[in-house]
């Protein structure tokens, strides 16, 4: 399914199976989860993808080939396959292990091709073991929802009362793991959004309101999924002193001005780029040692517009995944 340009629907179409390089493995696609950052790339809110572009960086695959060099991973074995999908080892961002911020750093279904296809080559360096007790539509969207949800959650330190706006693919994970951690989630949606504050409850959250409102106790540091720059001084009207807000997405809207107040006394605000494999290891391995359970809609490749589209329109509950034939 490919993207010829922004704001045009996936065109389905027949492409040569992707010619594998030095460490690269051919991995043929079994599911790839859909995430918000698709929709914006597909919107073009994200400059310079590459076109025509196969969207997706939440692959679960079985390596089918491996290049010169590629001796990772043994034939058949699974492998998920996220967001970074190289970096150039040699920048200051590189040598100082925040790879996340490399400058010439390339992604997965925004700068290379990514899963919304039958068969995706990737560096080997940058793929993941996953753990067995995930199927692979369950393991999906780990991969992104699952990971940048991880890195967002160790940004907010050890808050013990943890605030989440906008109750998502990602947000679902994370309050797993935040309740097994022992830490007491506040979830906030949209205004009316009866059905997302419910599920919220179900998955553990101790609370679940409207985002305009206040929590019944104050939070110790937000992460906010929703793209909605408006959230920003909300989130930090309900963190504590010394509490940290967290934007956890690539994209938002412009944040509004606000007073000053609601900042001081150490109020910190800080966004998460991307990801490196460090976080990759650490989530993979928490992630086995208890079970998260995904909630995911499954849609045949092939409708892979119609997931972007429920996505888009809220219709969704937990992640989209795509499921190859
Ligand atoms: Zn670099
Ligand atoms: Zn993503």
């Amino acid at each position: 399914m490919v993207l010829d340009s922004a704001q045009t629907a996936l065109r389905e179409t027949t492409l040569q199976r992707p010619k594998i390089r030095e460490g690269q493995i051919l991995a043929q696609v079994c599911a790839c989860a859909v995430c918000r950052t698709d929709l914006q790339v597909a919107d073009g809110e994200l400059p310079d993808p590459k076109l025509p572009l196969v969207l997706g960086h939440e692959i679960v695959g079985r390596v089918v080939e491996a290049g010169k060099k590629a001796d990772r991973f043994k034939l058949g074995a699974r492998v998920g396959i996220p967001w970074l999908g190289w970096t150039c080892g040699e920048c200051r961002y590189c040598r100082s292990g925040q790879e996340n911020l490399c400058e010439k750093a390339k992604f997965n279904g925004y700068t290379l091709d990514g899963g919304y296809a039958e068969y995706m080559a990737a560096d080997e360096r940058y793929c993941f073991e996953i753990p067995e007790s995930y199927s692979d539509v369950h393991a999906a969207p780990l991969m992104c929802a699952g990971l940048i949800g991880y890195r967002s959650l160790v940004k907010a330190g050890d808050a013990e009362h943890l605030g989440i706006y906008g109750f998502g693919a990602a947000a679902h994970i994370v309050c797993q793991i935040a309740k097994h951690q022992g830490r007491k989630v506040f979830a906030f949606t949209r205004p009316g959004d009866d059905k997302s504050q419910k599920f919220a409850l179900s998955l553990g959250a101790v609370w679940a309101g409207d985002s305009k409102t206040q929590p019944p106790e104050q939070l110790d540091a937000a992460i906010i999924f929703a793209s909605s720059g408006e959230l920003v001084p909300q989130a930090l009207r309900a963190v504590a002193p010394g509490g940290t807000v967290v934007c956890g997405g690539i994209h938002m809207s412009d944040i509004p001005s606000f007073p000053y107040d609601i900042l001081w006394r150490e109020r910190t605000v800080c966004s998460v780029a991307n990801l490196t494999r460090r976080d990759g290891e650490e989530f993979m391995t928490l992630a086995s040692t208890f079970p998260i359970k995904t909630i995911i809609q499954t849609f045949p490749f092939r409708e892979a517009n119609d997931a972007l589209t429920h996505l888009r329109t809220g219709q969704l509950q937990g992640a989209a995944v795509l499921t190859m034939s």
